[in-house]
């Protein structure tokens, strides 16, 4: 059980990191955004991006059991097993977290 201090901390940082993508994501929607908005955002955010999804695959590398050193699944553990999926796919999130 965490405290509710916690639990508000932790909610913030999320709302914080769903508000930057979603805010990347309208940037980067050539419906909505002219080209060179679109061209200046990407150049500054997919860096960014790629940085935040390669420091968290580093962290769930396997050990010589062929354990996750990060969760301790048997690896691939589903932060990776998920990261794939979606890199694969994706499409395949709106069907993982849609509540219909
Ligand atoms: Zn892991």
């Amino acid at each position: 059980m965490i405290s509710a201090a916690l639990a508000r901390a932790h909610h913030l940082l999320n709302q914080d990191m769903l508000g930057y993508l979603d805010t990347v994501e309208l940037l980067t929607n050539d419906q909505d955004t002219d080209e060179n908005t679109v061209l200046a955002v990407a150049r500054t955010e997919v860096p960014r991006l790629i940085a935040a999804l390669r420091g968290t695959l580093s962290a769930h590398k396997v050990d010589g059991s062929g354990l996750c050193l990060s969760c301790r699944s048997t690896w691939p553990c589903p932060v990776i097993d998920r990261a794939h999926t979606y890199l694969k796919d994706p499409d395949r999130i709106l069907d993982d977290h849609c509540p219909c």
